[in-house]
Protein backbone atom coordinates (compact mmCIF):
# COMPACT_ATOMS: atom_id res chain seq x y z
CA UNK A 1 0.00 0.00 0.00
CA UNK A 2 2.84 2.61 0.93
CA UNK A 3 4.53 1.19 -2.20
CA UNK A 4 1.80 2.48 -4.16
CA UNK A 5 1.36 5.60 -3.01
CA UNK A 6 4.75 6.59 -3.75
CA UNK A 7 4.79 5.36 -6.58
CA UNK A 8 2.06 7.54 -7.28
CA UNK A 9 3.78 10.59 -5.81
CA UNK A 10 5.90 10.27 -8.40
CA UNK A 11 3.82 9.49 -10.98
CA UNK A 12 2.00 12.94 -9.62
CA UNK A 13 5.12 15.30 -9.76
CA UNK A 14 6.18 14.02 -13.17
CA UNK A 15 3.11 15.17 -14.96
CA UNK A 16 3.24 18.28 -12.34
CA UNK A 17 6.19 18.99 -14.63
CA UNK A 18 5.37 17.09 -17.35
CA UNK A 19 8.80 17.65 -18.16
CA UNK A 20 11.20 14.63 -19.39
CA UNK A 21 14.36 14.71 -17.27
CA UNK A 22 18.03 15.23 -19.29
CA UNK A 23 21.18 13.48 -18.52
CA UNK A 24 24.09 13.85 -20.62
CA UNK A 25 26.69 11.85 -20.39
CA UNK A 26 26.22 10.99 -16.55
CA UNK A 27 25.06 14.26 -15.55
CA UNK A 28 21.71 16.39 -15.14
CA UNK A 29 21.37 19.12 -17.43
CA UNK A 30 18.56 20.95 -16.27
CA UNK A 31 15.85 22.98 -18.33
CA UNK A 32 14.75 20.30 -20.42
CA UNK A 33 11.36 20.77 -21.94
CA UNK A 34 9.20 19.37 -24.56
CA UNK A 35 7.03 23.09 -24.55
CA UNK A 36 8.64 24.82 -27.16
CA UNK A 37 8.36 22.17 -29.68
CA UNK A 38 5.83 19.62 -29.10
CA UNK A 39 7.52 16.31 -28.64
CA UNK A 40 10.86 17.46 -29.39
CA UNK A 41 13.26 17.68 -26.31
CA UNK A 42 14.95 21.38 -26.36
CA UNK A 43 17.65 21.76 -23.29
CA UNK A 44 19.79 25.32 -22.41
CA UNK A 45 22.40 25.92 -24.70
CA UNK A 46 25.37 26.42 -22.76
CA UNK A 47 25.50 23.13 -20.31
CA UNK A 48 24.18 21.11 -23.37
CA UNK A 49 26.97 22.64 -24.95
CA UNK A 50 29.45 21.76 -21.96
CA UNK A 51 28.27 18.69 -20.96
CA UNK A 52 29.03 17.69 -24.77
CA UNK A 53 32.19 18.71 -24.58
CA UNK A 54 31.74 21.50 -27.23
CA UNK A 55 32.46 24.78 -26.96
CA UNK A 56 29.21 27.48 -27.88
CA UNK A 57 29.39 30.59 -29.47
CA UNK A 58 26.14 32.60 -29.80
CA UNK A 59 25.82 35.21 -32.65
CA UNK A 60 22.35 37.01 -31.85
CA UNK A 61 22.81 38.90 -34.63
CA UNK A 62 23.69 36.54 -37.37
CA UNK A 63 20.94 34.17 -35.75
CA UNK A 64 23.23 31.51 -35.05
CA UNK A 65 25.00 28.81 -32.38
CA UNK A 66 28.05 27.39 -32.75
CA UNK A 67 29.06 24.50 -31.25
CA UNK A 68 33.16 23.44 -32.04
CA UNK A 69 33.94 19.71 -31.12
CA UNK A 70 37.16 17.94 -31.95
CA UNK A 71 37.36 20.51 -34.87
CA UNK A 72 33.85 20.00 -36.20
CA UNK A 73 31.71 23.03 -36.47
CA UNK A 74 27.44 22.41 -35.86
CA UNK A 75 25.97 25.26 -37.03
CA UNK A 76 22.46 25.71 -35.89
CA UNK A 77 19.88 28.45 -36.67
CA UNK A 78 18.08 30.65 -33.83
CA UNK A 79 14.42 30.56 -35.26
CA UNK A 80 12.39 34.09 -34.68
CA UNK A 81 9.27 32.11 -32.68
CA UNK A 82 8.82 28.38 -31.56
CA UNK A 83 6.58 27.85 -34.15
CA UNK A 84 8.94 28.76 -36.57
CA UNK A 85 11.46 26.24 -34.92
CA UNK A 86 8.45 23.70 -35.63
CA UNK A 87 8.23 24.45 -39.05
CA UNK A 88 12.14 24.30 -39.83
CA UNK A 89 13.72 21.36 -41.02
CA UNK A 90 16.88 21.81 -41.91
CA UNK A 91 18.79 24.30 -39.47
CA UNK A 92 21.79 22.37 -38.57
CA UNK A 93 24.25 22.19 -40.45
CA UNK A 94 28.24 20.54 -39.71
CA UNK A 95 30.73 21.94 -41.16
CA UNK A 96 28.63 23.94 -43.32
CA UNK A 97 26.64 20.72 -44.74
CA UNK A 98 22.91 20.27 -44.37
CA UNK A 99 22.06 17.70 -41.10
CA UNK A 100 18.59 18.53 -41.26
CA UNK A 101 16.91 19.16 -37.63
CA UNK A 102 14.88 22.08 -36.51
CA UNK A 103 16.32 25.08 -35.05
CA UNK A 104 17.05 26.58 -32.13
CA UNK A 105 14.89 28.73 -30.06
CA UNK A 106 15.31 31.79 -27.49
CA UNK A 107 12.73 31.39 -24.27
CA UNK A 108 13.07 33.35 -21.63
CA UNK A 109 16.94 35.47 -22.30
CA UNK A 110 18.42 31.72 -22.96
CA UNK A 111 19.04 30.04 -26.13
CA UNK A 112 17.35 26.40 -26.22
CA UNK A 113 18.70 23.82 -28.51
CA UNK A 114 16.96 20.65 -29.72
CA UNK A 115 18.56 17.80 -27.82
CA UNK A 116 18.87 14.82 -30.17
CA UNK A 117 20.35 16.41 -33.30
CA UNK A 118 22.69 18.21 -31.78
CA UNK A 119 23.88 15.27 -29.30
CA UNK A 120 23.90 12.61 -32.49
CA UNK A 121 25.72 15.12 -34.57
CA UNK A 122 28.28 15.27 -31.80
CA UNK A 123 28.98 11.11 -31.66
CA UNK A 124 26.48 10.38 -29.40
CA UNK A 125 23.34 8.35 -28.97
CA UNK A 126 20.03 9.68 -27.48
CA UNK A 127 17.70 7.11 -25.59
CA UNK A 128 14.17 8.04 -24.30
CA UNK A 129 13.45 6.06 -21.20
CA UNK A 130 9.52 6.60 -20.77
CA UNK A 131 9.18 4.70 -17.59
CA UNK A 132 11.80 6.89 -15.71
CA UNK A 133 10.54 10.25 -17.71
CA UNK A 134 14.08 10.79 -18.96
CA UNK A 135 16.01 11.77 -22.11
CA UNK A 136 19.21 9.72 -22.12
CA UNK A 137 22.64 11.07 -23.97
CA UNK A 138 25.68 9.16 -24.07
CA UNK A 139 28.73 9.89 -25.98
CA UNK A 140 31.24 7.67 -26.29
CA UNK A 141 34.26 7.77 -23.46
CA UNK A 142 37.25 8.70 -25.87
CA UNK A 143 40.90 7.03 -25.92
CA UNK A 144 44.21 8.78 -26.05
CA UNK A 145 45.50 6.68 -29.17
CA UNK A 146 48.90 8.17 -30.25
CA UNK A 147 51.34 10.53 -28.97
CA UNK A 148 54.01 11.06 -31.54
CA UNK A 149 56.64 13.39 -33.08
CA UNK A 150 56.15 14.81 -36.51
CA UNK A 151 58.92 16.83 -37.96
CA UNK A 152 59.19 19.70 -40.54
CA UNK A 153 57.86 21.64 -38.98
CA UNK A 154 58.14 19.71 -35.46
CA UNK A 155 55.03 19.22 -34.01
CA UNK A 156 53.63 16.76 -31.41
CA UNK A 157 50.20 15.12 -32.53
CA UNK A 158 48.08 13.70 -29.85
CA UNK A 159 45.25 11.27 -31.06
CA UNK A 160 41.94 11.17 -29.42
CA UNK A 161 39.37 8.34 -30.64
CA UNK A 162 36.24 10.87 -29.97
CA UNK A 163 35.07 14.82 -29.58
CA UNK A 164 35.95 15.59 -26.16
CA UNK A 165 35.88 18.85 -24.37
CA UNK A 166 39.99 19.62 -23.49
CA UNK A 167 41.86 22.75 -22.06
CA UNK A 168 45.28 24.28 -21.96
CA UNK A 169 47.27 25.69 -19.04
CA UNK A 170 50.80 26.89 -19.95
CA UNK A 171 52.04 26.74 -16.39
CA UNK A 172 54.87 29.45 -16.42
CA UNK A 173 57.14 28.41 -13.70
CA UNK A 174 58.06 25.34 -15.16
CA UNK A 175 57.87 26.09 -18.63
CA UNK A 176 55.46 23.01 -19.19
CA UNK A 177 52.19 22.74 -21.43
CA UNK A 178 49.65 21.12 -20.28
CA UNK A 179 46.39 19.64 -22.00
CA UNK A 180 43.83 18.04 -20.29
CA UNK A 181 41.07 16.04 -21.90
CA UNK A 182 37.90 15.29 -20.34
CA UNK A 183 36.06 12.18 -20.26
CA UNK A 184 39.60 9.98 -21.87
CA UNK A 185 41.06 7.03 -21.36
CA UNK A 186 44.83 6.27 -22.29
CA UNK A 187 44.36 3.38 -24.82
CA UNK A 188 47.44 1.55 -24.38
CA UNK A 189 50.82 2.19 -22.03
CA UNK A 190 52.08 5.26 -24.32
CA UNK A 191 55.80 6.03 -23.85
CA UNK A 192 56.79 9.48 -23.12
CA UNK A 193 58.11 11.23 -26.35
CA UNK A 194 61.56 13.29 -26.69
CA UNK A 195 61.55 16.41 -29.19
CA UNK A 196 64.30 19.29 -30.12
CA UNK A 197 62.13 21.80 -29.24
CA UNK A 198 60.29 20.27 -26.09
CA UNK A 199 62.32 18.51 -23.84
CA UNK A 200 59.43 15.38 -23.28
CA UNK A 201 55.83 15.05 -23.65
CA UNK A 202 54.23 12.15 -21.24
CA UNK A 203 50.09 11.14 -21.05
CA UNK A 204 48.87 10.83 -17.36
CA UNK A 205 45.76 9.32 -16.40
CA UNK A 206 43.68 10.81 -13.47
CA UNK A 207 40.39 12.27 -12.63
CA UNK A 208 38.33 10.78 -15.26
CA UNK A 209 40.44 12.25 -17.92
CA UNK A 210 43.87 12.06 -18.71
CA UNK A 211 46.83 15.25 -19.21
CA UNK A 212 49.24 15.30 -21.55
CA UNK A 213 52.11 17.47 -20.34
CA UNK A 214 54.78 19.06 -22.46
CA UNK A 215 58.21 19.99 -21.02
CA UNK A 216 59.22 23.09 -23.51
CA UNK A 217 62.99 23.87 -24.64
CA UNK A 218 63.67 27.79 -23.41
CA UNK A 219 62.24 30.06 -25.83
CA UNK A 220 60.12 28.03 -27.74
CA UNK A 221 56.81 29.13 -29.25
CA UNK A 222 53.72 27.12 -30.02
CA UNK A 223 50.13 26.99 -31.52
CA UNK A 224 48.04 24.45 -31.14
CA UNK A 225 45.26 23.44 -33.51
CA UNK A 226 42.57 20.48 -33.94
CA UNK A 227 41.86 18.26 -37.03
CA UNK A 228 38.65 16.03 -37.41
CA UNK A 229 39.93 12.64 -37.88
CA UNK A 230 37.47 9.69 -38.16
CA UNK A 231 34.99 9.60 -35.42
CA UNK A 232 37.94 11.47 -33.33
CA UNK A 233 40.07 14.43 -33.38
CA UNK A 234 43.98 15.02 -33.80
CA UNK A 235 45.47 17.82 -31.39
CA UNK A 236 47.95 18.86 -32.61
CA UNK A 237 50.84 21.06 -31.02
CA UNK A 238 53.36 22.71 -33.70
CA UNK A 239 56.66 24.18 -32.24
CA UNK A 240 58.72 26.85 -33.57
CA UNK A 241 61.76 29.50 -32.88
CA UNK A 242 60.22 32.99 -31.60
CA UNK A 243 59.30 35.23 -34.16
CA UNK A 244 59.16 31.46 -36.53
CA UNK A 245 55.93 30.77 -38.04
CA UNK A 246 54.74 27.05 -36.51
CA UNK A 247 52.85 26.58 -39.80
CA UNK A 248 53.77 25.99 -42.94
CA UNK A 249 56.44 25.77 -45.66
CA UNK A 250 56.39 24.66 -49.95
CA UNK A 251 53.04 24.13 -50.69
CA UNK A 252 51.96 26.52 -53.43
CA UNK A 253 48.65 28.08 -54.31
CA UNK A 254 47.34 28.99 -57.66
CA UNK A 255 44.39 31.36 -57.74
CA UNK A 256 42.17 31.71 -60.43
CA UNK A 257 40.30 35.15 -60.84
CA UNK A 258 36.82 34.38 -62.85
CA UNK A 259 36.53 36.19 -66.28
CA UNK A 260 38.20 38.78 -67.38
CA UNK A 261 38.94 40.74 -70.61
CA UNK A 262 35.50 40.87 -72.15
CA UNK A 263 33.46 38.63 -70.56
CA UNK A 264 33.04 40.83 -67.43
CA UNK A 265 30.80 38.01 -65.13
CA UNK A 266 28.27 40.18 -63.30
CA UNK A 267 28.35 43.99 -63.00
CA UNK A 268 27.18 44.67 -59.20
CA UNK A 269 26.47 48.83 -59.64
CA UNK A 270 27.76 49.54 -56.37
CA UNK A 271 31.36 47.44 -57.02
CA UNK A 272 32.00 46.83 -60.16
CA UNK A 273 32.44 43.79 -62.76
CA UNK A 274 32.99 40.57 -61.27
CA UNK A 275 36.36 40.62 -63.44
CA UNK A 276 37.87 43.37 -61.28
CA UNK A 277 36.91 42.67 -58.09
CA UNK A 278 38.35 38.80 -58.91
CA UNK A 279 41.35 40.17 -59.92
CA UNK A 280 41.95 42.46 -57.17
CA UNK A 281 40.64 40.44 -54.48
CA UNK A 282 42.91 37.69 -55.70
CA UNK A 283 46.58 40.08 -56.14
CA UNK A 284 45.32 40.56 -52.21
CA UNK A 285 45.13 37.09 -51.67
CA UNK A 286 48.30 35.91 -52.99
CA UNK A 287 50.25 38.75 -50.62
CA UNK A 288 48.40 36.97 -47.56
CA UNK A 289 49.53 33.29 -48.23
CA UNK A 290 52.82 34.18 -49.51
CA UNK A 291 53.07 36.13 -45.63
CA UNK A 292 52.19 33.30 -44.52
CA UNK A 293 55.24 31.24 -46.39
CA UNK A 294 53.31 29.68 -49.04
CA UNK A 295 53.84 30.20 -53.08
CA UNK A 296 51.15 31.53 -54.51
CA UNK A 297 50.46 32.09 -58.20
CA UNK A 298 47.31 33.92 -60.38
CA UNK A 299 45.94 32.11 -63.42
CA UNK A 300 45.48 36.06 -64.98
CA UNK A 301 47.28 38.88 -62.97
CA UNK A 302 45.60 41.76 -64.96
CA UNK A 303 42.65 41.94 -67.06
CA UNK A 304 42.35 39.99 -70.18
CA UNK A 305 40.13 36.87 -71.02
CA UNK A 306 41.96 33.54 -70.23
CA UNK A 307 40.21 30.03 -71.64
CA UNK A 308 39.14 27.29 -69.51
CA UNK A 309 41.80 25.05 -70.46
CA UNK A 310 44.19 26.91 -69.96
CA UNK A 311 42.97 28.13 -65.57
CA UNK A 312 42.27 24.65 -65.53
CA UNK A 313 45.70 23.22 -66.90
CA UNK A 314 46.94 25.75 -64.14
CA UNK A 315 45.62 23.48 -61.51
CA UNK A 316 47.49 20.94 -62.57
CA UNK A 317 50.33 19.99 -60.03
CA UNK A 318 48.70 22.28 -57.20
CA UNK A 319 48.24 22.20 -53.94
CA UNK A 320 45.00 23.75 -54.05
CA UNK A 321 43.50 25.85 -56.67
CA UNK A 322 41.29 28.45 -55.47
CA UNK A 323 38.75 29.83 -58.56
CA UNK A 324 37.55 33.25 -56.72
CA UNK A 325 34.01 34.44 -57.79
CA UNK A 326 31.27 36.90 -56.87
CA UNK A 327 27.97 36.48 -56.24
CA UNK A 328 24.90 37.76 -55.26
CA UNK A 329 25.10 37.02 -51.34
CA UNK A 330 24.63 39.29 -48.26
CA UNK A 331 28.13 39.87 -47.28
CA UNK A 332 29.27 37.38 -44.82
CA UNK A 333 28.06 34.27 -46.89
CA UNK A 334 29.82 32.35 -49.14
CA UNK A 335 29.56 29.56 -51.48
CA UNK A 336 31.76 26.68 -51.61
CA UNK A 337 32.13 23.69 -54.58
CA UNK A 338 34.08 21.19 -55.19
CA UNK A 339 34.92 18.82 -58.68
CA UNK A 340 32.10 16.13 -58.37
CA UNK A 341 29.03 15.26 -59.84
CA UNK A 342 25.87 17.87 -58.67
CA UNK A 343 24.16 17.72 -56.10
CA UNK A 344 21.25 19.30 -56.60
CA UNK A 345 19.63 21.20 -59.61
CA UNK A 346 20.78 24.11 -58.81
CA UNK A 347 24.34 23.31 -58.57
CA UNK A 348 24.42 21.73 -62.00
CA UNK A 349 22.74 24.35 -63.11
CA UNK A 350 25.36 26.70 -61.85
CA UNK A 351 28.22 24.59 -63.32
CA UNK A 352 26.57 24.85 -66.59
CA UNK A 353 26.23 28.35 -66.40
CA UNK A 354 30.20 28.63 -65.40
CA UNK A 355 31.21 26.11 -68.24
CA UNK A 356 29.24 27.16 -70.87
CA UNK A 357 30.59 30.96 -70.48
CA UNK A 358 33.81 30.07 -71.55
CA UNK A 359 33.45 26.74 -73.58
CA UNK A 360 31.76 24.51 -75.58
CA UNK A 361 27.94 23.95 -74.15
CA UNK A 362 28.70 20.26 -74.33
CA UNK A 363 31.85 20.97 -71.85
CA UNK A 364 28.81 19.51 -68.47
CA UNK A 365 27.94 16.68 -70.18
CA UNK A 366 31.33 15.15 -70.89
CA UNK A 367 32.54 16.28 -67.43
CA UNK A 368 29.77 14.88 -65.67
CA UNK A 369 30.23 11.29 -67.54
CA UNK A 370 33.79 11.27 -66.55
CA UNK A 371 33.09 12.28 -63.15
CA UNK A 372 30.35 9.37 -62.85
CA UNK A 373 32.78 7.10 -64.68
CA UNK A 374 35.36 7.20 -61.65
CA UNK A 375 37.94 8.78 -64.33
CA UNK A 376 38.79 11.83 -62.33
CA UNK A 377 41.52 11.23 -59.85
CA UNK A 378 41.20 11.98 -55.69
CA UNK A 379 37.50 13.28 -55.93
CA UNK A 380 36.72 12.75 -52.47
CA UNK A 381 39.62 15.29 -51.02
CA UNK A 382 38.07 18.19 -52.83
CA UNK A 383 35.05 17.17 -49.82
CA UNK A 384 37.32 17.28 -47.16
CA UNK A 385 38.91 20.52 -48.44
CA UNK A 386 36.14 22.64 -49.02
CA UNK A 387 34.21 21.03 -45.25
CA UNK A 388 37.97 22.20 -43.82
CA UNK A 389 37.43 25.45 -45.58
CA UNK A 390 34.23 26.34 -44.89
CA UNK A 391 34.50 25.43 -40.94
CA UNK A 392 37.74 27.82 -40.56
CA UNK A 393 36.10 30.91 -42.68
CA UNK A 394 33.60 30.84 -39.74
CA UNK A 395 36.12 30.45 -36.74
CA UNK A 396 38.45 32.47 -38.17
CA UNK A 397 36.30 35.37 -39.60
CA UNK A 398 32.26 34.67 -39.13
CA UNK A 399 31.77 34.16 -42.70
CA UNK A 400 28.75 31.26 -43.36
CA UNK A 401 28.33 28.34 -45.65
CA UNK A 402 25.63 29.13 -47.99
CA UNK A 403 25.92 26.69 -50.45
CA UNK A 404 28.60 23.44 -50.08
CA UNK A 405 27.96 21.12 -52.66
CA UNK A 406 29.90 18.92 -55.55
CA UNK A 407 29.70 20.31 -58.91
CA UNK A 408 30.80 19.72 -62.44
CA UNK A 409 32.68 22.53 -63.28
CA UNK A 410 35.24 22.37 -65.95
CA UNK A 411 37.96 24.68 -64.35
CA UNK A 412 38.26 22.65 -61.62
CA UNK A 413 39.50 19.39 -63.84
CA UNK A 414 42.62 20.33 -63.45
CA UNK A 415 43.50 20.07 -59.79
CA UNK A 416 40.90 17.42 -59.41
CA UNK A 417 40.55 16.96 -55.54
CA UNK A 418 42.63 19.88 -55.11
CA UNK A 419 40.10 23.01 -56.86
CA UNK A 420 37.52 24.56 -55.17
CA UNK A 421 35.43 27.38 -56.69
CA UNK A 422 34.48 29.80 -53.63
CA UNK A 423 31.83 32.71 -54.47
CA UNK A 424 31.46 35.40 -52.47
CA UNK A 425 29.64 38.87 -51.84
CA UNK A 426 30.80 41.94 -53.82
CA UNK A 427 31.02 43.84 -50.63
CA UNK A 428 33.18 40.72 -49.11
CA UNK A 429 35.96 40.81 -52.18
CA UNK A 430 36.48 44.36 -51.85
CA UNK A 431 36.64 44.49 -47.81
CA UNK A 432 40.28 43.81 -45.73
CA UNK A 433 38.77 41.46 -43.92
CA UNK A 434 38.54 38.17 -46.31
CA UNK A 435 42.15 38.07 -47.81
CA UNK A 436 43.56 37.94 -44.74
CA UNK A 437 40.89 35.46 -43.32
CA UNK A 438 40.95 33.54 -46.56
CA UNK A 439 44.75 32.98 -46.40
CA UNK A 440 44.90 31.98 -42.91
CA UNK A 441 42.01 29.13 -43.27
CA UNK A 442 44.42 27.93 -46.08
CA UNK A 443 47.14 28.05 -44.59
CA UNK A 444 45.82 26.01 -41.68
CA UNK A 445 44.09 23.42 -44.04
CA UNK A 446 47.20 22.95 -46.09
CA UNK A 447 48.81 22.26 -42.72
CA UNK A 448 46.18 19.90 -41.69
CA UNK A 449 46.37 17.99 -44.77
CA UNK A 450 50.37 18.03 -44.72
CA UNK A 451 50.23 16.19 -40.88
CA UNK A 452 47.09 13.70 -42.30
CA UNK A 453 49.55 12.70 -44.99
CA UNK A 454 46.66 13.85 -47.56
CA UNK A 455 49.62 15.46 -49.83
ZN1 LIG B 1 31.63 34.19 -61.88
Amino acid sequence: MSRLLCLLVVLGCSFAFGQPALVVNGRDVPGNTTGLVSGASYAPAAPLAANLGATLAVDLQQRLVVLDAGGRLLQIDIADSAAAAAASDAAIRLNGRPLGGTAAVISGGDVFLPVKPVAEALGASVTYLQSQGTVLVVQPRARLTALRRATSPERLEIAVSAPVRFSTFYNEPVNSLQIRFERTDVELRLDPVEGERFVLASALTGGGGTEVRIQLEDEVDYEIYQLPDGRGFRLVVAFAAPGQNALVSDLNVVIDPGHGGSDLGTVVPEFGSESTLALGFADRLAVALRQRGLAARLTRDSDFSLDVERRSAAGIGADLFVSVHAADLPSGDFNAYYLDDADDVASLEMAIRNNAAQAAATTTDRLRRELLLGLVPDLDRGRLLVDGLSGRLFTLGSFRANVVAGAPLQVLGGAAGRGIMLEFAASDLVGDQLAQVLAQAIAELLEEEAVLGRR
